[in-house]
């Protein structure tokens, strides 16, 4: 259980609407001095009007466990004026409760066992999703799809050791052991299985971080248009429009659920100013590093240059009497900028490329960081190296060890086995107030 009471705003600034968060051991004393009136004895999960630091509030007690944390919280939901939600925060603080580091109202849901690390986790990507697939992947995580994947994994690495560790304590006594090959079979089918959800990482990746899309090719064959394109059939969500003329344009935009940024390079154009230069170069920069490259290349008189690219878009296809033939072991869609078509086939193969197509992933959990995908590829190294020991006829100790190793890391996901660092490291992801 923790010792000091904390306090945050927990909502974004400029709703019509904020909310003070207090949470810990001492959440409804240090409320009592701040909010008028305070019942003597506040019902849990119901509102009442008071005031507070000259703003006039609606007040909700929810007592340990039943609440975000599983600690005794106190909300109080002022008016969405910054500095009234900054007086009502200072007034607690005042009162003896510390301002929240980020992420520790969830930090306490975690350690109070309110969820599991990879549902803390799941709030984060909740909160930062940007379209709908990620915020769906993130909902997902947050029910425990993850968290569910983990547990089934676990328990079949528990049931597994506790067979090898049987025949390390009675080797003698030829109980009916499971034959090895038989164990080493559930080792590596449970190693397959967390093959296929490490692979989900590869999606909550770009999910999570989006999808970089550069335009790339040789001046003139439609690369601008080709965006303009792109854009005016799906919603842009954000515009930046580059400080000089000539440089670069990046617009996010939403494709099928996927957050794309689409990157238009200046290419060859002729850059005079040096702040023009610069910019350019900066274009070039991001193209080279973008997740897919399409090579737009002018249908009327194809050209294919030898760059990095994912995808042909043969464009001004409207100007070619049939469609040219190149060759390029790379997936060639025909468009016309000009005409609006082919787009969508073009944009269905930059999903493919990616590895992002359609729900081909339906009802599997998805990763939601790096380092849970690197705890369960240490986890499924170490079934198989345990499949193997098991099957060579290696003495069961070292089987048994390798099966440790795995729960160790299979808990590293869920949280069983995490230290401070690590706790540290994943909520320093969060922002203030969650
Ligand atoms: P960029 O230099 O690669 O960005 O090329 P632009 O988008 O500026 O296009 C160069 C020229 O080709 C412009 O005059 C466009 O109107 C024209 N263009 C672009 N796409 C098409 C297309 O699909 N069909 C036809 N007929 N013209 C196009």
């Amino acid at each position: 259980m923790q010792e000091e009471t904390i306090a945050a705003i927990a909502t974004a600034p400029g709703g019509g609407i904020g909310v003070v968060r207090v949470s810990g051991p001492q959440a409804l004393e240090v409320a009592a001095r701040v909010v008028r009136p305070w019942p003597a004895a506040p019902e849990s999960h119901r509102m009442w009007r008071a005031q507070a630091a000259g703003d006039e509030i609606l007040c909700v007690v929810m007592r340990a466990p039943g609440s975000y944390t599983g600690e005794d919280v106190v909300e109080l939901h002022g008016h969405g004026s910054a500095l009234g939600l900054r007086a009502l925060l200072a007034a607690l603080v005042d009162s003896g409760a510390r301002v929240a580091e980020p992420g520790e109202f969830t930090r306490r849901a975690f350690l109070s066992g309110r969820m599991d690390l990879s549902r803390a986790e799941a709030v984060a990507q909740v909160i930062g999703a940007r379209t709908e697939q990620a915020l769906r992947a993130a909902q997902a995580n947050l029910r425990g799809a993850t968290a569910t994947a983990v547990s089934r994994a676990r328990e079949r690495v528990v049931s597994l050791l506790a067979e090898v560790e049987a025949q390390v304590d009675f080797p003698e006594e030829q109980l009916d052991f499971a034959p090895a090959a038989a164990l080493a079979a559930q080792a590596h089918a449970t190693a397959a299985a967390l093959d296929r959800l490490c692979a989900s990482w590869r999606r909550g990746r770009l999910l999570g971080a989006g999808l970089t899309v550069a335009l790339v090719g040789r001046p003139n064959v439609g690369k601008s248009s080709l965006l303009n394109a792109l854009v005016g059939q799906e919603r842009a969500l954000v515009t930046e429009t580059p400080g000089t003329t000539r440089d670069y344009v990046e617009v996010a935009m939403d494709w099928d659920g996927v957050p794309v940024t689409l990157i238009d390079t200046a290419g060859e154009r002729e850059a005079t100013s040096a702040v023009e230069r610069r910019g350019v170069e900066l274009g070039r920069r991001r193209a080279a590093e973008a997740d897919v490259a399409i090579l737009v290349v002018d249908a009327s008189a194809p050209a294919l240059d030898d760059v990095r690219a994912h995808v042909v878009a043969l464009n001004k296809i409207d100007l070619a009497p049939e469609q040219p033939a190149l060759t390029t072991a790379l997936p060639v869609v025909p468009t016309s900028a000009l005409e609006r078509t082919g787009l969508a086939a073009l944009r269905a193969a930059v999903l493919a490329v990616a590895g992002l197509s359609g729900d081909d992933q339906a009802g599997e959990p998805i990763l939601a960081s790096e380092r849970q995908q690197a705890a369960l590829r240490e986890a499924q190294a170490a079934l198989v190296q345990a499949a193997s020991a098991l099957a060579d006829g290696a003495p069961p100790e070292l089987a048994a060890m390798d099966l440790r190793v795995a729960l160790d890391r299979l808990g590293r996901v869920t949280g069983e086995s995490v230290d401070q660092a690590v706790l540290d490291a994943v909520f320093a992801r969060f922002c203030i107030g969650k």
